[in-house]
């Protein structure tokens, strides 16, 4: 795992492009374990002593003081994916026409079509199929009674889709993608996802330069200490941390974000009501621990 100073080092690298993207995913990447923590390099031990304040930033105690991250670094194919949705949303913008052939053969030759029955009479959808009786099926629409089932062809449903994408005809997911992931489409969707590979295969690079920068500056955010809070280990435990942040009246304790303030700026009367509550609580649980209640 790199280093604070090296991941930034990795980032200017790549932002002045004197690396390429997989060279610098390979260098981020190398001896990265899966489980493998910051906490164990030295360097972060070593800057984690700089930063931590010597009492709790929200309570003031000086029993136990842990560093708590208020955010978590995302995961790179988290950002991935939104990248590559702004990229879709702009590459559909710009260029709302399909290739129809192109598309035509797309869905004919990675899809599996499974075509949905209609009355012969009305072409309404799916009429009830039944087990016992004769003829096996009746339209819920017309009523109609007959044993053969008429079917579109997936031709003749994608020529309707390009006059109307909307039709009701196109709408069912009768399109199964013939890779591993099995994926139930219509029509509407094989084409966002056709035209998301489009976007894709078009600014491939700077999709995944982007989406790694963002992954870097999470990770160096996470490794510079910039939005931890140094708590005590009652408060790490008692407290919703991520629901905390920094007073705005001293700058310098935690409140609860329903709080205006922290505690020690409180006005006075109320002050000293809360730390006496605080004190009771502590009195009370050391009574328990005395009492073997703990
Ligand atoms: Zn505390
Ligand atoms: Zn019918
Ligand atoms: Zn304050």
């Amino acid at each position: 795992m790199l280093t604070y100073n090296e991941l930034i080092e990795l980032r200017d690298k790549l932002i002045n492009n004197e690396i390429g993207i997989e060279l610098a995913k390979e260098q981020c990447w190398k001896d990265f374990k899966e489980g493998q923590r910051s906490w164990h390099s030295k360097d972060w031990k070593e800057r984690r002593l700089k930063i931590i304040k010597e009492k709790c930033q929200i309570c003031n105690s000086k029993e136990t003081l842990t560093l708590q991250h208020l955010s978590h670094p995302k995961k790179y194919n988290e950002y991935l994916r939104v990248i590559t949705r702004n990229y879709t949303n702009q590459y559909i913008n710009s260029n709302s026409e399909i290739d129809k052939t192109e598309f035509r053969n797309h869905v004919l030759s990675d899809y599996e079509y499974i075509p949905i029955p209609l009355c012969p009479n009305c072409n309404s959808k799916n009429p009830s199929e039944r087990v016992r009786k004769m003829p096996k099926y009746r339209c819920t629409d017309c009523k109609h009674e007959f044993d053969e089932a008429n079917y579109r062809s997936a031709s003749e449903l994608i020529s309707i889709f390009f006059e109307d994408e909307d039709a009701y005809e196109v709408r069912d997911k009768c399109f199964v993608s013939k890779d591993k992931w099995k994926n139930r489409h219509n029509l509407s969707n094989i084409k966002y996802w056709f035209q998301r590979n489009k976007a894709k295969d078009k600014d491939a690079e700077s999709i995944e330069k982007k989406a790694f920068l963002l992954y870097l500056n999470d990770n160096i955010k996470y490794l510079s200490f910039e939005d931890t809070i140094t708590a005590c280990r009652k408060c790490a435990s008692n407290y919703d941390l991520h629901r905390m942040e920094l007073c705005p009246k001293c700058k310098e304790f935690y409140k609860g974000i329903q709080y205006p303030t922290c505690i020690q700026c409180l006005p006075e009367e109320k002050r000293k009501e809360v730390e006496e509550q605080i004190e009771f609580g502590k009195q009370w649980r050391e009574m328990e621990k005395r009492l073997g209640i703990d």
